[in-house]
């Protein structure tokens, strides 16, 4: 559902992502993993089309996200209208959670599908209560984020994602902003997900052993490009590259 074909990115002179192949199947729950710098979150921030790139080609699903494919066949580069229609294909949970600090729990949620998918309100506000329980924050729904704390926030951000009814949702390191004692609430959140969604799930963390719970696949990525890839299984207890091996043994 998510191909990256030999893509660069530059930021000026530095290349972040240099001829990046990589795909993930429709379903598929993919962690990447890899040093600071290695450019994991500029993947992600490609997806939710934050950043453009500068060669190659990103697919979601038969659609290239930054052209168009024209009639006989090239790709042209992407109208607005494109890139607006694949960005409601894509949700994202952030690091700093990134709530509406103006808007209740309840209005953060139904606030893009209203307006955004134009979902009508009564139905949107039904549905936010549903992704509330979910979450186990019903209670919480007239609350300002000021009023919960980062784990719940955290959970709201996720209910937020999901109300766009994205067909990939990616995390960005999404319990490193949190106090150690609410990271297990959010990665409950997740791993839930996980399991009963058939959602495709591109998940960024340094957590290993949450990692190696929730993922099918988890891709290494060094200096822009995927240096190993496998079931964590494998890639955790035998990594085969020199360079994996170093960066488990620091963060293991
Ligand atoms: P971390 O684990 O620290 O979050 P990361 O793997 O997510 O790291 P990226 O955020 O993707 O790394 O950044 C990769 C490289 O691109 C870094 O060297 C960073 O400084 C650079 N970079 C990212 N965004 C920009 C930008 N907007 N302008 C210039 N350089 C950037
Ligand atoms: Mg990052």
């Amino acid at each position: 559902i998510i191909r990256f074909e030999k893509v660069v990115k530059r930021f000026g002179d530095v290349t972040v992502l240099d001829g990046l192949d990589f795909t993930v199947a429709p379903g598929e729950k993919v962690t990447i993993i890899g040093p600071s710098g290695s450019g994991k979150s500029t993947i992600l921030r490609i997806l939710m089309t934050l950043e453009d790139i500068s060669d190659g080609v990103v697919w979601v699903g038969d659609e290239p996200l930054w052209h168009e494919k024209a009639a006989d066949g090239t790709l042209k580069p992407a109208s607005e209208a494109h890139l607006h229609r694949m960005r409601t294909r894509l949700g994202m949970v952030f690091q700093s959670f990134n709530l509406f600090p103006h808007m209740t729990v309840l209005r953060n949620i139904t606030e893009a599908p209203v307006h955004v998918l134009k979902v009508g309100k009564a139905e949107a506000r039904e549905r936010a209560m549903g992704l509330l329980d979910m979450v186990g924050l019903t209670e919480h729904a007239d609350k300002f984020p000021y009023q919960l704390s980062g784990g719940q926030q955290q959970r709201v951000a996720i209910a937020r994602a999901l109300a766009m009814r994205p067909d990939i949702l990616l995390f960005d390191e999404p319990t490193s902003a949190l106090d150690p004692e609410l990271v297990g609430e959010v990665q409950e959140v997740i791993r839930k997900l996980a399991e009963e969604h058939d959602l495709t799930m591109l998940l960024v963390t340094h957590e290993m052993r949450f990692a190696r719970e929730i993922s099918d696949r988890v891709c290494f990525i060094d200096a822009g490009a995927i240096r190993e890839e496998g079931a964590p299984e494998e890639l955790f207890t035998a990594p085969t590259e020199e360079r994996t091996q170093d960066f488990l043994r620091a963060v293991l």
